[in-house]
């Protein structure tokens, strides 16, 4: 077998796995998965290494399976507005692929040129550019996955319209590769919008930032997506708006007068790149640094009252008001007790130190009905823990 043993550290919870395999075809990965059976080893799989600290404590890993080298474009269909690809691919070579084509997915990973789609895939989380993109979730139209027998499973195909069998498509996004590592993914792609503007509106309060954003939200102008976060002068309402050039402008212009006629802001700042619309959310979910980041689900409703007694018990908040998600970064916790609000009993956490980890499942509570039913997934597709053990849901 070809496939490369680089000497590439990969730290985890603290762990470091420094015997790092690059297969390079599905055959030498299949190859890599059976030594895996013969040896008795277990290994994590790695795509482009940017959010190993979401996940529970898992291991020990005998070695990590990287998908670097599984990074080719395998098929790309402009006219049928479909792409295949394979998993280490990078959101970066996809945006430029596609890119060529005028099109597009709304991937806004903080790392583009080093996450990879199969990583976001089998992390299962889209930013705050859902609210007007949608999620990877929604544009897999097929998937072909590994299991640890080196035996490769498919479902879906490379048509829009596509339902056969069970849905894989769902179960394999957001395991953290529980399942199998995802070795192909066939994507529907979207027309690129030919124009973006960030507005930035900054209040005294939270709840005002809030107020304006929902008026955002429940008005017909479609933002792509709406944030609500503190900053240094108080609290901002962050909008990103696409469009076609000729309509940029004027969307813009309503957007504002949405914005004033919920609660006049003291400043207003309007750019020209929508990315910056997304910079309060990257700085609270950036994984790149150390401390502890929770997500959790607060009803719209309720956000007023909880994003400032997140803050005022030292986090940096960032409101999904799309999706109803806040996210919330602290330097440093002492305990899970010690976090602040009740909404942290059903937080996932996105980062956390490894100590505080053995105490908890990061991924929140699961439904007491929900759980035999993961057992029993993972007792099926992964019988001997060799993939990524312990770090899903559960411990699996
Ligand atoms: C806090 C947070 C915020 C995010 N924000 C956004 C966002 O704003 N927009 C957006 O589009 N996306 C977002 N994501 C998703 C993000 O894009 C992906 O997590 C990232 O691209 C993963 O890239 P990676 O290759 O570095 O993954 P890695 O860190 O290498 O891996 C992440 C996980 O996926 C598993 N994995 C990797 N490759 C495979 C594979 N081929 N098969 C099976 N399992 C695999 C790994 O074992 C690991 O558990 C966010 C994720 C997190 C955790």
């Amino acid at each position: 077998m070809s496939s490369e043993v680089e000497q590439v550290p990969i730290v985890v919870d603290g762990d470091e796995i420094t015997d790092v395999r690059f297969p390079e075809s599905q055959q030498e990965l299949a190859e890599t998965l059976r030594s895996l059976q013969r040896d008795g080893a277990h290994a994590l799989i790695v795509g482009g290494g940017t959010r190993p600290a979401f996940g529970n404590l898992g291991g020990p890993f005998e070695f990590a399976i990287s998908t670097g080298k599984l990074n080719r474009i395998l098929q790309y269909e402009p006219d049928n507005m479909t792409m295949a690809v394979e998993p280490g691919c990078t959101i970066l070579q996809i945006r430029e692929a596609l890119a060529a084509n005028r099109q597009s997915i709304a991937l806004d990973a903080a790392h583009d040129s080093r996450s990879t789609i199969g990583g976001a895939y089998a992390t299962g989380m889209s930013g705050p550019r859902r609210l007007g993109g949608g999620s990877l979730k929604d544009w897999v139209i097929g998937v072909e996955v590994m299991g640890p027998d080196g035996v490769n499973a498919k479902a879906g195909g490379m048509v829009v319209k596509n339902v056969t069998g069970f849905d894989m498509m769902h179960l394999h996004y957001g395991a953290l590769g529980a399942f199998g590592v995802v070795t192909r993914l066939n994507l529907k792609v979207f027309p690129a919008p030919t124009a973006s503007r960030s507005i930035q509106l900054t209040y005294d309060s939270a709840e005002d930032a809030h107020a304006a954003a929902v008026a955002l939200l429940t008005s017909q102008l479609l933002p792509a997506s709406i944030v609500v976060s503190n900053v240094p002068s108080g609290w901002q309402t962050s909008v990103r708006c696409d469009a076609p050039a000729e309509a940029i402008d004027l969307l813009v212009q309503r957007m504002m007068d949405v914005a004033a006629r919920a609660v006049a802001p003291n400043a207003t700042d309007l750019t020209e790149d929508g990315n910056n619309a997304l910079s309060t959310f990257r700085a609270v979910a950036d994984l790149a640094t150390d401390g502890a980041v929770a997500r959790l689900p607060i009803r719209a409703s309720l956000q007023p009252a909880a994003l400032p007694r997140l803050a005022d018990a030292g986090w940096a908040v960032c409101a999904d008001v799309g999706s109803g998600l806040v996210y919330a970064r602290r330097p440093s916790i002492e305990s899970i007790k010690d976090a602040g609000i009740d909404a942290f009993a059903s937080a996932t956490w996105l980062s956390l130190p490894p100590h505080l980890k053995a105490d908890c499942d990061v991924f929140g509570p699961t439904p007491e009905a929900v759980q035999p039913i993961l057992r029993r997934l993972k007792d099926s597709f992964d019988p001997k823990r060799r993939l990524n053990r312990g770090r899903f849901a559960l411990g699996l």
